[in-house]
């Protein structure tokens, strides 16, 4: 059994795109800048916010953290993003979800420019990304699609079970999966909370994406001898032995399931510290296709 390792890969990718954005500010072009919205002070998003915001600092990013009452209209937020999308310094602009249920997360995210969606939500990213064209890869199946890669996982006509359709995790996961690519030339079955008969489906996976958020929920009777699983949920569950109170725990049973896979992401210290560095890879990718944007039309 193996490890996927979140923080070996995070750490390589993070180191990649440091060394690039040194070559970018060395040559004299912008310095990537990617501006974080924050509606409300729940706890979790907060800290996701907070670690996105460091982790440009770390990388030579420039950031913006805009917070905003949790009681704010719309009309607020909408002019917030508005304000991002024209502002030329800013390469990416991504909202922290959830949003306070008077404001439509549809609407916001169909706002912010297809050019700065570095969350990959947008209807036209998504669209693009179905269609097999280069596009931002919402930041967690595109965490996963690097460690697949960084391990050399076969995906190649391998049986995918995916545990959640989400637009942010199972559904995009499910798609990148079945292209014709690599990784991917999965076939792929996605799951939800109406399917019948998961445990049989998951039994005839070679890779399963647990990702619905239940704690411990992929037990080992559930998993093939030699699977590949990648565990995308966290959740805080109370713990009084931490500090904070709580403890973070994936979709999935490790301690049962990691003796029968081959490949197994832990979680914390999978998939998550992934997704921040492919939201990084997507922001550095902003700014640098509108510098050659706006050298091709100066040319
Ligand atoms: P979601 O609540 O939007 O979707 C959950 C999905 O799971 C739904 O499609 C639902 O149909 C399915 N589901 C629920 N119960 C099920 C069951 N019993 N059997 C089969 N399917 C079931 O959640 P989400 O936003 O996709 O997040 C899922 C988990 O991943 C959460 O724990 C979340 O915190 C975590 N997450 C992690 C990262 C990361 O960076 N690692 C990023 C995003 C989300």
């Amino acid at each position: 059994m193996q490890i996927l390792d979140g923080k070996i890969v995070s750490t390589a990718v993070k180191e990649r795109v440091k060394e690039q954005t040194t070559l970018l500010r060395s040559s004299g072009k912008k310095t990537p800048h990617l501006a974080a919205i924050l509606v409300g002070t729940d706890g979790g998003s907060e800290t996701y916010v907070a670690s996105k915001v460091k982790s440009c600092e770390e990388i030579g990013f420039a950031s913006t953290l805009l917070r905003l009452d949790a009681t704010i209209p719309e009309s607020t937020l909408i002019e917030a993003i508005e304000k991002l999308n024209a502002d030329d310094d800013v390469d990416g602009i991504l909202v922290q979800l959830p949003l306070p249920k008077h404001i439509s997360e549809e609407k916001i995210i169909n706002l912010i420019h297809p050019g700065k969606d570095v969350d990959g939500f947008h209807p036209n990213s998504v669209g693009k990304m179905v269609q097999g064209l280069p596009t931002f890869i919402p930041a967690t199946p595109y965490g996963i699609l690097m460690m697949l890669e960084h391990y050399q996982v076969e995906t190649k006509g391998k049986h995918a079970v995916v545990i959640g359709r989400s637009n942010i995790v199972g559904r995009p996961i499910s798609i990148l999966l079945n292209r014709n690519t690599y990784p991917g030339n999965c076939t792929v079955t996605v799951c939800h909370s109406h399917t019948h008969n998961l445990k049989e489906l998951c039994l005839q996976a070679d890779i399963i994406v647990a990702a619905l958020g239940k704690p411990g929920f992929l037990t080992a009777d559930m998993v093939k001898e030699n699977a590949v699983v990648i565990d995308v949920g966290i959740t805080r569950v109370p713990d009084v032995t931490k500090k904070s109170g709580f403890a973070i725990k994936g979709d999935v049973d490790f301690e049962h399931v990691a003796p029968k896979c081959s490949f197994i992401t832990p979680v914390p210290g999978g998939v998550g510290l992934m997704t921040i560095a492919a939201l990084l890879t997507n922001t550095y990718n902003a700014c640098v296709s509108k510098f050659e944007h706006q050298t091709a039309l100066n040319s």
